[in-house]
Order: structure tokens, then sequence, then C-alpha cells
């Protein structure tokens, strides 16, 4: 998929470390951190000071930025799935996509709320635990592919696999026999976000993955 990118943008940690956007391309090398460039990206391209549900205006120091399709549910972190929400909304829709949410605003009964809420949920969650369900997530099929784990690569360091994310998510693909998310991934196979779900396929030598392949984004060597 080809992701937003702002038309200008450059971020120097180091002598080679660098993110930039160049002709449409996020060109990336050495240390870098793709969830805060992401972030840093959203801003810059739909604003600080306003809440993308209810256009309230919003001081920049109070924003937050909400993920349209819920982390939970294996959303991600990148610019078409990132909007900057108030405090309020975000809470409020907590693990709702975009969709769901905005039905959820039409209820005017707090009751039926609660109840749409947490048959909404039910559903998103059933599927997830579904092992015969291979994309089990909360996001626009045309966006995950699957390819083989081999033919990614992982640049950075080893992820800790004593660490709790890392149990708990082993815990989930060796039950459901699946990832709860799929890995993201540069134009030219490095893997960009989704750490521990690769090193949790790894472990459990999983053959195929779900991906996020990121056409417009490349990482130099
Ligand atoms: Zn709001």
């Amino acid at each position: 998929m080809i992701i937003e990118l702002p038309s200008q943008y450059e971020r120097i940690e180091g002598k080679n470390d660098f993110a930039r956007v160049r002709e449409g391309v996020l060109e990336l090398k050495g240390n870098y951190d793709f969830e805060k460039i992401m972030i840093e990206m959203a801003y810059l391209l739909k604003g600080k000071n306003r809440c993308h549900y209810c256009r309230n205006s919003v001081p920049e120091d109070k924003i937050t930025i909400d993920h349209l399709y819920p982390l939970d549910f294996g959303g991600v972190t990148i610019t078409n799935n990132l909007e900057p929400a108030c405090h309020s909304c975000n809470s409020k829709k907590s693990n709702m996509n975009q969709f769901e949410f905005n039905i959820w605003r039409t209820i005017n009964s707090k009751e039926e709320q609660k109840s749409f809420y947490h048959k909404t949920i039910a559903k998103k969650r059933a599927r997830k635990m579904n092992p015969k369900k291979k994309k089990g997530f909360d996001l626009p099929k045309k966006w995950v592919t699957y390819r083989n784990l081999s033919a990614i690569k992982k640049i950075t360091k080893a992820e800790n696999r004593k660490s709790e994310r890392f149990k708990k998510m082993l815990m989930f693909a060796r039950k459901y026999h699946k990832l709860p998310r799929p890995l993201i991934i540069s134009s030219n196979y490095i893997l960009l976000d989704g750490k521990i779900a690769y090193s949790v396929a790894k472990v459990l030598h999983f053959e195929e993955v779900p991906v996020i392949i990121l056409e417009n984004v490349v990482v130099l060597r």
C-alpha cells in the first residue's frame, strides 16, 4: 500500500541516521524510530489542534493520536491509520474503529451505547480468536497480504524474549496459530514495525506471516 507522506520531511538523528521524504518516498537509514516518525507525520498532515471526531479545537498539548483501526485488533501505526483526537473522543472510541464509533455516536441512550459497544467488540474478539479466520484483524483487507517469513529482513537488535509483551503474544500465537497483528515492512522487505510479532513467528516456525508492505518507504543500507 501507499501511505500518506508530507511533501517535505527531514529528521537527522546522527551522522548516518536519517529519515527524509524525497520525491514522494520516505527514505530511512540507520537508527530510526518508525512509530515516532509516523506520529510526527500524521500531525504534520492532519494538524495538531482539532479533533477528527467532534471537530472541536484542542490545545496542542492536549491533543492525542487515535488509531482509526484500533491497536488491539491489529491496528497499525502508519499515517493512514492515525488521526488527531481529543482525549474524550479517543477514550470513548476505545476499541471501536471509526465506522463503529460513528454509529455509536448517533445512539441516544447510554444503555444502548453500552450494549452496542459490547456486541461490536465481542464480534471482533471472536474473529480475532478464531484460528480458522486467517485475517482476524479489524483492518481493510487490501492492506494486508502474506509473505514468507524468510523473505523479511530484520536489521534492528533482537527482541527481549523475557518481556511481558513477548510472552503474551507468544501465548496468543501458540493458541490460535496466527499472529495478532501484521508486520509492517518497507518496499525492500525490511521490518519497520512489529518486532515482537516477528520474533514470535520465528520462535514458532511460522512459514507465512501477515504483512503490510509500504510501497513508498525504503530502507537504505
Ligand atoms: Zn473529540
